[in-house]
């Protein structure tokens, strides 16, 4: 596959933490302390049970609060709220990923495992919350998360979004997995050096930044 293929794409989805702003601010290790703690309190554990407990449903089903809801009853709405109050200092406002996601023809939406409030949170700190039309979060996916692939055709139907238009950003390789099978083009955002590609990923770049560049070339 081309830089050709962007010329027809109107849709741009874009996942949130670790993808949007580099994993190198840590931001997310935060989330995933209070995850622990959060689990740690709820069910009297100690911190290094409610870790397995954590790692054990992330695997399984996409989210941790998943498992959380499914096996131990949790209020979703506490958890979030809890779990996504983390300090944002270190996202600066970024006038280059603004222009160059602004530069997209279409329409811009993030699709996140994460909570809305916190997503605007986010988006604000960076200074390109204004570029986004939706934010499609944990609560609009019914709390069913990525990998899963009914939450991204729930997506699609309810915008009316033809696949066939969209790019999807994500740093997450599994989650592009059903985006790719939809027909969407996929985009890794990784470190990763592997030379090994998997079939569902169609572009591979290192940052947001230098993903943008290639394609706005291609427009
Ligand atoms: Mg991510």
């Amino acid at each position: 596959m081309n830089g050709e293929v962007f010329k027809k794409k109107r849709i741009w989805l874009f996942d949130l933490d670790n993808t949007i702003y580099s994993s190198n601010t840590k931001i997310f290790d935060q989330i995933d302390k209070r995850m622990k703690l959060f689990i740690s309190k709820k069910l009297s554990v100690s911190v290094d049970e409610a870790f397995v407990l954590q790692k054990k449903f992330y695997h399984k089903y996409g989210t941790t609060l998943y498992g959380l809801m499914k096996h131990h009853e949790f209020d979703p709405d506490e958890f979030l709220d809890f779990v996504h109050d983390v300090n944002l200092s270190k996202l600066k406002k970024n006038l280059e990923l603004f222009d160059k996601i602004r530069s997209l023809p279409g329409e811009k939406v993030i699709y996140t495992n994460g909570e809305k409030n916190y997503a605007k949170r986010v988006l604000e700190s960076l200074g390109i919350f204004n570029l986004f039309q939706s934010i499609w979060d944990i609560k609009k996916s019914e709390f069913i998360p990525k990998p899963q692939m009914a939450p991204l055709k729930n997506l699609l139907k309810e915008n009316k979004f033809d696949s066939s238009i969209c790019v999807y950003f994500e740093d997450i390789k599994k989650n592009l997995k059903p985006a790719h099978q939809l027909g969407i083009t996929t985009i890794h955002i990784t470190n990763e050096e592997s030379n090994k590609k998997d079939s569902y990923v169609d572009f591979r770049f290192k940052t947001i930044i230098s993903a943008l560049d290639m394609i706005n070339k291609n427009l």
